[in-house]
């Protein structure tokens, strides 16, 4: 737990929350801000920051819910689809620094595009696999 978390704060019921799921490990609740209905945030009990902070093995229960929850997401707001997402850092559009799952319903036609991409030039696309491959 870390004292100033407003989702250890969840975890501990000081802040309420519309809880979807919860066990020993792991919680889901709403999110308060919510990108599509049901948009559900799914988090370790332990703090984390982020994803590189996680142990491997709190990972794997993490991403079994995720897949256990999205489809009872999309079932209970009638929606046909879900992103699941995870925002890394402030530049990528972290805000709560306690490791957080978004699983967003999708609805046909609703008219949200999350990122747009771009083509690389001739022979770009090698040379920055390649850059990524010496840093694994
Ligand atoms: P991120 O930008 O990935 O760090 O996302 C943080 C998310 O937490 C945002 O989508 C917020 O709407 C959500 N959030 C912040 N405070 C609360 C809260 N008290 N209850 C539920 N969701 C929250
Ligand atoms: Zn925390």
């Amino acid at each position: 737990m870390s004292k100033d978390c407003i989702f250890c704060k969840i975890i501990k019921g000081e802040i309420p929350s519309a809880k979807i799921y919860e066990d020993d490990k792991i919680l889901a609740f709403l999110d308060i801000n919510p990108i599509k209905p049901g948009h559900t945030l799914v988090i370790p009990k332990v703090h984390r920051s982020d994803l590189l902070a996680a142990e491997n093995q709190d990972l794997v229960e993490l991403i079994k819910i995720i897949k256990r929850i999205a489809p009872a997401a999309v079932a209970g707001v009638g929606a046909d689809g879900f992103n699941v997402g995870l925002n890394d850092g402030s530049a990528a559009g972290q805000i709560v620094f306690h490791l957080h799952f978004h699983i967003i319903p999708r609805f046909k036609d609703d008219n949200l595009k999350l990122w747009s991409g771009r083509p690389y030039e001739a022979g770009a696309a090698e040379i920055v696999a390649e850059k990524i491959k010496k840093q694994l």
